[in-house]
């Protein structure tokens, strides 16, 4: 089997990673880029361009075929989970390569859809209906392994052919909800793996990213910070980071708020209502709903009119002056969007309680509707509480699973420090191959 991974040996983000055996090719993620080769932000128009453009650009992974007429001798495609970073490109792939990914992952994509029409279509997906469970991809056999992330239905996946066998990690961690996913691939992880391609999203952070261990400490530290604090508190964090949305209902619940989000946020969680009652839904009593005109719009034109009916019927919808006039009875699910300045009006910096609950390199260079606010209220940097925990493994969470693999090669991927990996396993053992490689096991 060649291991060739086209994009993301050293960056995170942009992941594709292509596996051969017996003359066809299996692809592992097909990403969006985060940066640029040189660092920089990568633009998220810059997708729109034509694949021509794309292909001549390399952002496309250099696969003959893939998007066009001629001949193609790739089997499939997976998906391990729905970050843009991991499915961003996947919608340039011509109709008859079947892509891959649980029903989570597509239901999430479609979410996407809503804001990102460009994106893949998930009707275009195949299910991957049961974890652990061989599933048969020309050559290839590939298993999933159900992992915690940020992004609900993440899978790590074995793949194996020609007689070898590699595991991919996806994006994983082992200290959100879903945190026994990651000790029960560590009591039971694939066997005689002959490579492991394993993100190290964490190498190379500071310390001040795990300043919250793990999505429980989030949780206490949000009651610890809400429930003396008469302002109006602002959690802004991702709809699809579902840990996060439970954590804040819990503490929403502990403090005597009321959680307040948007139809759009309200949608999300709906569409994952069946894999954890834990996952606050609109229908909650301590659930009240904003309805903004665009989130409104993009229900109703992507076939969902019934359900912002449904929403609008619940009796549950706030209107932003009942929040300015309540400040202490609210937690809001803000987005750092031109929604904060209807949210807080007449409110001071002395009466608003921003928390940031995302990574935070999204604060160092702001949105500039959040700037914009920041700057009209007065609100200073160092009054942005961070609350947060990572999407991604800790360095040590990282090495107990290199050692309960034990794969015959590491490759690392998905990281901006590859040459970090030595401290896993013998250095030996370690391949830092570069975008485009070809390596064969
Ligand atoms: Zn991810």
């Amino acid at each position: 089997m060649q291991i060739i991974p086209h994009k993301g040996t050293h960056m995170i983000g942009g992941t594709c990673v292509e596996l051969r055996a017996e003359g066809q090719g299996l692809l592992l993620d097909m990403g969006m880029p985060l940066v640029n080769p040189n660092g920089t932000e990568f633009d998220e128009n810059t997708v729109k361009r034509p694949i021509e453009k794309l292909m001549a650009d390399d952002i496309l992974p250099r696969v003959p075929g893939l998007y066009d007429k001629s001949e193609c001798n790739l089997a499939g495609i997976v998906l391990t989970h729905a970050h843009r970073d991991h499915f961003g490109l996947s919608q340039f792939v011509k109709p008859d390569i079947p892509i891959f990914a649980g029903q989570t992952t597509a239901d999430l994509i479609g979410a996407i859809r809503l804001f990102f029409p460009d994106q893949l279509d998930p009707a275009r997906l195949t299910i991957i209906k049961a974890h652990w469970q061989p599933v048969t991809v020309g050559p290839f056999t590939i298993k999933s392994h159900p992992v915690d992330h940020s992004a609900p239905g993440a899978m790590a996946v074995e793949v194996e052919a020609a007689g070898k066998k590699v595991f991919f990690t996806g994006d994983l961690r082992a200290h959100g909800y879903k945190y026994r996913t990651f000790e029960n691939l560590l009591k039971n992880p694939p066997k005689n793996v002959d490579a492991m391609l394993m993100e190290g999203s964490s190498l190379g952070r500071g310390p001040t990213e795990y300043a919250y261990p793990d999505e429980s400490s989030v949780k206490e530290a949000l009651i610890n910070e809400i429930k003396d604090d008469p302002n109006l508190v602002l959690l802004f964090c991702s709809s699809q980071n579902v840990d996060r949305v439970v954590s804040a209902c819990r503490a929403a619940q502990a403090t005597g708020r009321e959680l307040v989000m948007d139809y759009y946020t309200a949608y999300i969680l709906y569409l994952l209502k069946n894999t954890s009652r834990n996952i606050p839904q609109f229908f909650w009593d301590e659930v009240r709903l904003l309805s903004w005109p665009w989130h409104v719009h993009a229900l109703e034109e992507n076939g969902h009119k019934g359900f912002v009916i449904t929403l609008n019927n619940k009796g549950g919808t706030v209107k932003p002056e009942e929040i300015f006039n309540n400040p202490d009875k609210f937690l809001v699910l803000a987005k750092p969007n031109r929604t904060l300045p209807t949210l807080t009006k007449g409110l001071g910096a002395d009466q608003i309680t921003c928390m940031w609950s995302m990574w935070s390199g999204y604060l160092k260079d702001p949105e500039k509707n959040f700037a914009a606010f920041l700057r009209t209220k007065n609100i200073p940097d160092g009054q942005i509480k961070h609350i947060h925990t990572s999407g991604h493994a800790t360095i040590k969470d990282l090495g107990r699973l290199v050692k309960a693999v034990n794969p015959g090669l590491l490759i690392p991927i998905h990281t901006f420090h590859p040459d970090d990996y030595d401290q896993f396993i013998d250095p030996a053992r370690v391949k830092v191959l570069n975008d485009g490689d070809v390596w064969e096991i």
